[in-house]
């Protein structure tokens, strides 16, 4: 015992950053582990067990080695199946939904998705965490903080929904506090988090998807209405001075465009949402579905063979890449990720896009900028769980302390 108690203090200040790596995948096993981190085999040994005992990894017992790899078997890592869930929210445009998601950005469990949104934040968050409340009841886990995802930019360090532009919310709603007051009456005693739903499908992307390994990653997204952006930058999601970098909704695109409610003219937001591509192709919304599921199916359905749609697709895929030129210009990332109507408008025509973008960034260079598809389903809601798994990632111990 006094062998392991000696390494574990030598590895303590591992913990945090062992668990981030078996948590993005890039720990596999204790061997890989222990290069990642720099320390002895019995350090990473003794780090890979107190994560295990916190409940928050499996190692498995028998080493292993994968199939067609190289080298000596090592014990492998993952994420333990069983284990703790953040509570994670998402609100938008035309719903709300609730998830349970453990390490590893797993969405352990989901509530059914609600259609509406009331014009009183509290009736909203307060229907929302006690789905997810009752998730948790369902499933018996143990619940350690918890995320919100909102379509506006969040105010730090108030934790107000600024510009809710496609809600029918108040300006300014104090949304973090809001979130508590309603975790604490739906009997889940954790802390709750909030931030801009497109900022937190980047750091998803960057934990677990087309992001994993980028120093300047740039997203660019779509919601079901309007535009969003976010930078995530060596890992850390860079939100400006007070929350509110990155609205790159409102680059102008067009300068003779729609009217954007911001006051100006021809916005990214306006001109390249689902709104707008239906509009372009002479199309009306429907009532099933949201316009978000429209736009895209009409661009999967009928880009091959219906003129009107294909011309409307491609006026949004310029407008688009003239918006990423900008951004390109200005930020020198090293890859972008696309989401929402904007991922299908890659996937319809990638060459147009990458040529509008190198034709239009300095030096040509933007064209040899990777611009990637997004690959997670619940962005949003993964990265609203990042939130509330920081605390535990940067101090997994804390676990210890808080456990009954
Ligand atoms: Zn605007």
């Amino acid at each position: 015992m006094t062998h392991t108690r000696s390494r574990l203090d030598r590895g303590r200040n591992a913990l945090g950053p062992a668990l981030e790596l078996v948590h993005t995948g890039r720990a596999p096993t204790r061997a890989v582990l222990t290069t990642e981190l720099g320390v002895t085999r019995a350090t990473a040994g003794a780090v890979a067990t107190e994560l295990a005992t916190l409940g928050l990894i499996t190692v498995d017992p028998r080493p292993g080695t994968a199939t067609g790899s190289q080298g000596r078997p090592s014990h492998r890592l993952a994420v333990a199946e069983d284990g703790p869930v953040a509570l994670a929210a998402q609100v938008h445009t035309d719903g709300y939904r609730a998830a349970l998601v453990g390490l590893g950005g797993r969405i352990v469990a989901t509530a059914p998705a609600c259609e509406a949104v009331d014009p009183d934040p509290a009736q909203v968050l307060g229907e929302v965490v006690a789905a997810g409340a009752g998730l948790l009841r369902e499933t018996g886990r143990r619940c350690i903080g918890a995320g919100l995802a909102v379509p506006s930019a969040v105010a730090e360090p108030e934790g107000t929904a600024l510009n809710p532009l496609h809600l029918p919310w108040p300006a300014g709603a104090p949304v973090r506090e809001i979130f508590n007051r309603c975790l604490t009456e739906a009997g889940v005693p954790v802390e709750g988090h909030c931030g801009n739903d497109v900022n937190l499908s980047a750091l998803a992307e960057h934990r677990h998807g087309a992001g994993q390994g980028a120093a300047h990653l740039l997203c660019v997204a779509t919601g079901h209405r309007g535009v969003g952006g976010a930078l995530v930058l060596d890992g850390r999601l860079h939100t400006g001075s007070s929350g509110l970098a990155l609205e790159v909704g409102h680059l102008t695109v067009d300068p003779q465009g729609r009217p954007c409610h911001c006051g100006s003219r021809g916005c990214l937001d306006v001109e390249t949402d689902p709104l707008a591509l239906l509009e372009a192709a002479g199309r009306r919304p429907g009532p099933e579905g949201s316009l978000l599921d429209q736009a895209g199916a009409l661009i999967g359905a009928e880009y091959p063979t219906d003129d009107a749609v294909r011309d409307a697709t491609r006026q949004l895929i310029d407008r688009l890449g003239l918006g990423l030129a900008g951004l390109v210009n200005i930020l020198n990332p090293d890859r972008i990720v696309l989401g929402g109507l904007h991922r299908a408008l890659l996937l319809a025509d990638a060459p147009r896009l990458r040529a509008v973008v190198a034709e239009r960034s300095l030096w040509g260079r933007g064209g040899s900028v990777a611009i990637l598809p997004c690959t997670l389903d619940h962005g949003s809601l993964v990265g609203a769980a990042e939130l509330a798994w920081q605390p535990v990632l940067d101090d997994p111990l804390a676990l210890a302390v808080t456990a009954g």
